[in-house]
């Protein structure tokens, strides 16, 4: 049986090192020597969920870096020494509407998830990128440009596209005001990405520690969230409010800056929101959600961030530094996102 090293939620909250089964190479498939592994909000929360489950083994990791060992019989795209790049979507039906719109995200039958999903053809459990190798097919892995730092790449693969996908959705351009709320992974690449795209850009957080970094990642302006007449004066005045909280709050403070017919895209938070409708209805305003990205979104993400010169701004851990990154991220000490070095496992 084919394995690997890597990183396994244990019965309590922390990571152990252990033996990763992996599958044989299908003919579709590529090997990819994992490099590189950003450190989501998400893995947090999905390794919380996973304590105390012994049912199921948890391997986290679904933005990562690496170099293609092997290729399957039917690849033709990508062949060995390639530098390449998965996200958090490694399958899909490949039929359906969703499928077919490029939106493989949106899959109907569900796309398989780099971790924590379902393999498509043989039942198992997918474990993720905290490991030396991963198994993906052909279709959702992507050639790394040439010119982006595999490191600050990683994160690009899921903070940064989840953020890409509805500022382009909403045409988001040069003219359109823009404000990011939550200044963390999903957030500052929000802010890169909103500033390239020409949209004048302003950082909602709770207290000023990260003005000054917002203004260096291109932000111009900076609301504090419980600032009451900040927040009174930015009322009705961007076009866009992407929400990147981590965590359970009140909508109606967001949907306040949302000016007329704009959108509120919440990405961050998913689960039950409560709305006024009259929060909706005056400024005829749009709440909305997105997740992740399709291949065509996540193909251009690329190439723009090659021309455009951004990754995410990192700090480089060693994997078996893993736990410390996740009690740092649980506090909010990161700027903006820890990626795992996995050549420690050789
Ligand atoms: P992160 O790096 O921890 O950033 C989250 C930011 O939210 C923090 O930096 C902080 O910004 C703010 N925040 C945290 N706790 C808060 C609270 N209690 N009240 C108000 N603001 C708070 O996390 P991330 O990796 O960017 O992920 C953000 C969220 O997106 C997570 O819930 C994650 O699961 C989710 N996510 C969703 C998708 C999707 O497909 N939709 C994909 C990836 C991640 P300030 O310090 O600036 O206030
Ligand atoms: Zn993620």
């Amino acid at each position: 049986m084919r394995t690997t090293i890597g990183w396994r939620a244990g019965g309590d909250a922390t990571l152990q090192r252990a033996t990763i089964p992996r599958r044989e190479l299908r003919a579709d498939d590529l090997a990819v020597r994992v490099d590189y592994c950003g450190v989501c909000h998400s893995d947090l929360q999905a390794v919380r969920a996973h304590q105390g489950a012994r049912d199921h083994v948890l391997v986290p990791g679904h933005e990562f870096t690496g170099v293609v060992t092997e290729v399957g019989g039917d690849v033709t795209g990508f062949d060995v020494g390639d530098a390449v790049a998965v996200g958090n979507i490694v399958d899909s039906c490949g039929i359906c509407a969703m499928c077919r719109a490029g939106q493989e995200n949106f899959c109907h039958e569900f796309p398989t998830l780099t971790y924590g999903g379902t393999d498509r053809r043989d039942g198992s459990a997918t474990s993720g990128a905290y490991s030396r190798e991963y198994l993906v097919r052909d279709r959702f892995a992507y050639h790394l440009p040439e010119g982006l730092d595999p490191a600050g790449a990683a994160p690009l693969l899921c903070a940064g596209i989840t953020v890409w996908e509805p500022l382009r959705a909403l045409g988001v351009g040069p003219g359109d005001r823009v404000a990011v709320v939550g200044l963390g992974g999903l957030g500052h690449l929000a802010v890169k990405l909103s500033v390239a795209l020409g949209a004048e850009t302003t950082v909602v957080s709770r207290s000023r520690d990260k003005a000054a970094d917002a203004r260096r990642l291109g932000a111009h302006e900076f609301l504090v969230s419980g600032d009451t007449a900040g927040m009174s004066a930015g009322r009705d005045r961007f076009d866009v409010v992407i929400d990147t909280i981590s965590a359970p709050h009140d909508l109606e403070p967001y949907l306040k800056l949302v000016g007329l017919d704009g959108t509120l895209s919440q990405v961050g938070y998913l689960g039950p929101v409560t709305v006024q409708t009259t929060d909706l209805l005056i400024g005829r305003k749009k709440l909305g959600s997105a997740g992740s990205g399709g291949r065509p979104a996540t193909a251009a993400l690329l190439d723009f961030c090659a021309r455009h010169d951004i990754t995410a701004d990192i700090e480089v851990l060693p994997s078996a530094r893993v736990n410390e990154a996740f009690a740092r991220l649980e506090r909010n000490d990161v700027r903006y996102r820890f990626v795992l070095d996995l050549s420690d496992l050789d």
